[in-house]
């Protein structure tokens, strides 16, 4: 259920509604608009069909929510959610943010080394995982707190925000301390322990989609996060199964205008999972942008030869440098900036 409340609203009008859906041991979750504010309600809804809130000062109309996902519907929320990632990096507004960085973190020396390639080539967020969710139990599993350690050095040295993967909830305190976005990685998407727990968390959370959900799983899982208090949930496509072999995986072009027109929440695109070879990256980066992406996470290497993980996607240098050109372009083109 949503309050639309009328246009100067008083605080003490809000108040009393407030006090009244905690009496009905409701939950409410405040969006103040530019033009005005809503209380989303959580819990159960029929109490209110039993005490309408249109009688109250100050209540423009209560609607019902149509669909299944709330507070990061657009009913509740119509403009697009803005989110500070810090060091004045923000997404979901006209600036498109690039993140890039390894699969994995290896040594020290090839952290430091691939920032300063993403940095040079104007990328804002070093991506790179500690923890990895290997498909299989034989390969490398992560550098753990020594891989986090990499990174906060990394980010020392550029300047640049940290991207990494959280698999376990009892590794928060370990997020908290080194990480400026916790990745939840497409495994996981439905992992909803893990999602409730970076929802008490007040750092940005990347979420992928998981490879066999709809958009409306994704959204819901989104909504586990917010829920429970933190509202800087960025979405990110990631490619899901379909019969189609030839790419590792099909990049859903279409979900990015949906979850647009669906959700307040940044969109971000990563065309490297489902490209699987880095010569189909470039092309699915650039539809990403041209589709209305916030963001764009990509995986470079200078050596792929020697890559722990996912080398064979894995962008080099001078590659990188050229699609940051062309995606700019295309951001020109649309309106929009990198
Ligand atoms: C990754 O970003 O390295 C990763 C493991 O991605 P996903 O969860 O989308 O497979
Ligand atoms: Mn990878």
């Amino acid at each position: 259920m949503i309050i639309v409340l009328k246009q100067g609203v008083s605080d003490k009008q809000v108040a009393h509604i407030l006090a009244k859906l905690k009496e009905l041991k409701l939950k409410p979750l405040i969006s103040k608009g530019v033009e005005r504010t809503v209380i989303g309600v959580i819990g159960d809804e029929s109490k209110l069909r039993v005490q309408p809130l249109e009688a109250f000062a100050g209540v423009e109309k209560v609607m019902a929510v149509q669909t299944p996902y709330k507070m990061v519907s657009r009913e509740f929320h119509d403009k697009a959610s803005e989110i500070k990632l810090g060091k004045g990096v923000t997404i979901g507004g006209n600036k498109i943010v690039v993140m890039a960085g390894p699969c994995t973190i290896e040594t020290r020396a090839r952290t430091l080394a691939l920032a300063e390639v993403a940095k040079k080539s104007g990328a804002t967020v070093l991506r790179g995982g500690a923890f990895k969710p290997r498909t299989s139990p034989y390969d490398f599993q992560g550098l753990g707190e020594l891989g986090l350690k990499y990174l906060a050095e990394a980010r020392k040295k550029t300047g640049l925000l940290i991207v990494t993967e959280m698999m376990d909830v009892r590794d928060l305190p370990l997020f908290e301390k080194y990480a400026d976005i916790i990745q939840i990685g497409a495994r996981n998407m439905q992992n909803y322990n893990l999602l409730k727990e970076v929802g008490k968390s007040h750092k940005p959370v990347l979420l992928k989609r998981g490879m066999a959900n709809t958009i409306q799983d994704f959204l819901m899982a989104a909504e586990y996060i917010y829920t429970q208090g933190n509202h800087s949930v960025i979405l990110c496509e990631r490619g899901i199964r379909t019969f189609e072999t030839t790419t590792r995986f099909s990049l859903d072009i279409g979900s990015i205008p949906v979850l647009k027109s669906k959700t307040h929440l940044p969109v971000v695109v990563d065309p490297s999972h489902p490209a699987g070879k880095r010569a189909y990256v470039p092309a699915l980066a650039r539809a990403g942008v041209a589709a209305g992406a916030d963001g764009i996470i990509v995986e470079i290497h200078d050596n792929p030869e020697e890559a722990v993980c996912d080398g064979p996607q894995a962008l080099l240098p001078d590659m990188f440098a050229t699609l940051m050109e062309e995606m700019r372009r295309i951001a020109v083109a649309i309106g929009r900036q990198i």
